[in-house]
């Protein structure tokens, strides 16, 4: 009989040790099983597994628990690898998440076709036989495109070659096999074409290609090229057998990495991201699986795809914040990332025009091994023009697009050519105020205001979701004078510029447009193909895209963010502010920007403009020693929620009370009320991130051993 140690998925407690069962046959670590804990049968993954001569009496006697049986063994083969083992428990350690939580962040949510007997579709594909056989020119013709295009699906062939198809096959010179359906993941091959390489680009690749370090920070201005540079190292690594993992921080980045990628590696590819439906991530996880796709494009979740063999992670625009996930395990995936390099002996690169300040700060220090590159393919950078919004308001200009923008987006429109807008912030008005009381239309579960959607007559709470019609009397005071609107977001920039430019195309792109499947291919790939003269949206717009046509971009209220009490805002300004004119001009034809500002005296502003990098990196490490922020602290934040607002400030005081140690406690701060629940917050600050962690994690033992209403942040990205 065999000994097994078992985490269990419990829906309810956070149960965060193993616990023993017993089993007549011998099963894999990584395998779940399904177990009886208490009164309900439960799924649980196996941490270890024993041989022992003992009876069942013997062991409880020893061990002085009862001992059940496990009911069966669900998995033939191992769900987490080894691999993802270690790296589940390197990360419950890290973040202080509980195992379970950490093996369930690893794996698709369809983990398994929901039963045994889901329907499994086969398709016919052909490939070409060896068999000799005398083929007309038109049947040479298609015998080579099936042989250049496998796996190739029968029904293609029969489409581009309606006369050959049948005969090739009865003659024998091609063959027809079936194979189970996958890929419902529509994958069109790019056409991207694969350039020299400039002088620096391969000074780069050299350099990479010769060092043996682990992980590279690639710091390279908007269109310096650096995508061509991990292309070219994805083949090198190809070339050897192993696997690569792009890495992008947003759907709205996948199409067009996947264009470029496909070009170059056909169809071995898989992508992986939030909008594929369950069905479509479990293929795309059996191909990693299976080794049947050698590259994959995908964001923070794939970086714990089941490869066998991985070869090369790169993580574009490293500094994004959706590489953090904001809930439990609240891991970063560049950590992720490197810490698979370092399984794998494989180079990391991680990527950005804006790096952020923890890893140049590393950089600098050999932590990584750093590699600028200051100049664009086309020497160009864009020219940056600023308007100072206050001035334009007071010359009674439009308060959305200023008389610069304007004249500037006539010019563009003129030479057909093509503009991005950029604002931050969705819906028609951002709030609505009471005319009687001055309140805004709070969200009724958060205590946040509400935006008002126009397209579809609803107001939206952007943090919950949740959707009202407009209330005929004041919620505050019950006046029925009415609201003033306050703040505009994108519907509203559309408005405007419909207005201004009637004859012109636009195209809206934010999460109101892109909520249905496929739309942001389907938005970029209008916008590529110049069906559209502007392209305005959030900033799921502002990073990574290539449109050789766009010579104009707008950013309206541009410094919005530097409004924000976060430690990092001035960064988060100064990411998107570069990032956008990163879109401008990076073809033959230069580009031109124009920021919307109201203080363009700010380092975040002037900084951006110049395109300086290292002369904001200065500005801000002072900020940050001032206030000893990161990079020279490190944070941790936990929060409590409750119903009420008392008990979320008691729990978080227990532990500002018991948390002893090299730290300082910030708190405890009531934070506003989210979903229903009450937050309060404290802030661990220290030098010495293990120190603090061990600490939380003693007091956590003994004070709220479920983690329940708490959630834990190391290394936050936000504070506000
Ligand atoms: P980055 O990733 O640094 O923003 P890209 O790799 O997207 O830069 O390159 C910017 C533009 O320059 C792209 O349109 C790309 O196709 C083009 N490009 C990159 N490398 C070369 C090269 N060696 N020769 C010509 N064009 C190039
Ligand atoms: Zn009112
Ligand atoms: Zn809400």
């Amino acid at each position: 009989m065999y000994i097994l140690n078992c985490w269990i998925e419990h829906p309810v407690r956070t149960l965060d040790q193993t616990f023993t069962y017993l089993s007549e046959t011998e099963v894999q670590r990584g395998c779940r099983v399904s177990a009886v804990f208490g009164m309900k049968t439960l799924t649980a993954f196996v941490d270890s597994c024993q041989y022992t001569n003992e009876t069942q009496a013997q062991i409880e006697a020893r061990m002085g628990i009862k001992v059940r049986y496990i009911e069966s063994v669900l998995d033939e083969h191992p769900l987490i690898t080894e691999e993802l083992y270690q790296m589940a428990m390197a990360m419950r350690k890290a973040t202080l998440a509980p195992a379970i939580s950490c093996f369930s962040a690893m794996l698709p949510a369809k983990v398994k076709p929901a039963s045994g007997n889901r329907k499994i579709i086969m398709e016919k594909f052909v490939s070409v036989s060896e068999q000799e056989t005398r083929l007309t020119p038109k049947q040479l013709e298609a015998w080579i495109y099936v042989r250049d295009h496998q796996p190739l699906l029968y029904s293609e062939l029969r489409k581009q070659y309606p006369n050959q198809a049948k005969a090739l096959v009865d003659s024998g010179a091609l063959r027809v096999y079936e194979k189970e359906k996958r890929g419902s993941v529509y994958l069109e091959e790019g056409t991207y074409a694969r350039p020299d390489l400039t002088e620096l680009q391969t000074k780069v690749l050299n350099e990479i290609t010769e060092s043996d370090d682990t992980v590279y920070l690639l710091r390279g201005v908007t269109g310096s090229g650096k995508t061509e540079i991990y292309l070219r190292l994805a083949e090198n690594t190809l070339k050897t057998g192993k696997q690569v993992l792009i890495l992008v921080p947003e759907i709205a980045l996948t199409p067009q990495m996947i264009e470029r990628v496909s070009s170059r590696f056909g169809r071995t590819l898989a992508i992986y991201h939030s909008g594929l439906s369950p069905q479509e991530k479990y293929e795309q996880y059996r191909m990693v699986m299976n080794n049947e796709a050698s590259v994959v494009v995908g964001t923070r979740s794939a970086v714990f795809l089941p490869f066998e063999n991985l070869g090369l992670i790169v993580m574009d625009e490293e500094h994004d914040s959706s590489y953090k996930q904001d809930s439990s395990p609240c891991y970063h995936c560049r950590d992720a990332a490197i810490w698979r390099g370092n399984y794998n002996h494989c180079k990391v690169i991680l990527a950005s025009a804006t790096p952020s300040l923890e890893s140049y700060a590393r950089g600098l220090k050999k932590v990584y091994h750093l590699i600028v590159m200051e100049e664009r393919i086309n020497k160009t950078l864009p020219v940056v023009h600023i308007a100072q919004m206050r001035d334009s308001i007071r010359r009674n200009e439009s308060y959305i697009i200023s008389d610069l923008l304007k004249e500037k987006m006539q010019e563009r429109l003129d030479h057909h050519e093509q503009i991005i807008l950029l604002l931050n912030r969705r819906g028609y008005h951002a709030r609505l105020r009471c005319r009687g009381c001055q309140e805004v239309i709070r969200c009724p579960h958060c205590d946040l205001a509400m935006s008002w959607h126009r397209d579809i007559r609803m107001l939206k709470c952007h943090t919950c979701g949740t959707e009202m019609k407009m209330p005929l009397k004041c919620p505050s005071c019950g006046s029925t004078a009415g609201f003033m609107p306050a703040g505009f977001g994108t519907e509203k920039l559309e408005h405007e510029v419909e207005t201004l430019f009637p004859d012109a195309r636009i195209l809206r792109m934010d999460a109101d447009t892109t909520s249905r499947k496929n739309s942001h291919e389907r938005i970029l790939k209008a916008f590529a193909a110049h069906e559209a003269d502007i392209l305005l949206g959030t900033q799921m717009i502002a990073k990574g895209l290539d449109f050789a046509d766009v010579t104009l971009v707008g950013i309206i209220n541009g410094d919005d963010g530097l409004a924000r009490t976060d430690f990092r805002s001035c960064e988060t300004t100064f990411d998107l502010l570069v990032q956008a004119c990163g879109r401008s001009g990076r073809s033959e034809k230069a580009g031109e920007v124009v920021f919307q500002v109201f203080d363009p005296d700010h380092y975040a502003v002037i900084s951006a403009a110049a395109q300086d990098y290292e002369r904001f990196f200065a500005s801000e490490m002072r900020f940050r020693h001032a206030g000893q922020y990161p990079p020279y602290t490190y944070l941790i934040s936990c929060t409590f929620t409750a119903m009420k607002q008392e008990d979320a400030e008691k729990r978080a005081r227990l532990f500002k009370e018991n948390l002893h140690g090299n730290f300082k406690v910030i708190g405890v701060i009531d934070l506003l009320k989210i979903h229903d629940l009450y937050r309060s917050r404290i802030i661990l600050k220290g030098k010495d991130l293990d120190e603090m962690r061990e600490a939380l994690h003693r007091c956590m033992q003994e004070h709220a051993n479920d983690g329940k209403g708490m959630r834990i942040d190391i290394n936050p990205m936000y504070l506000d």
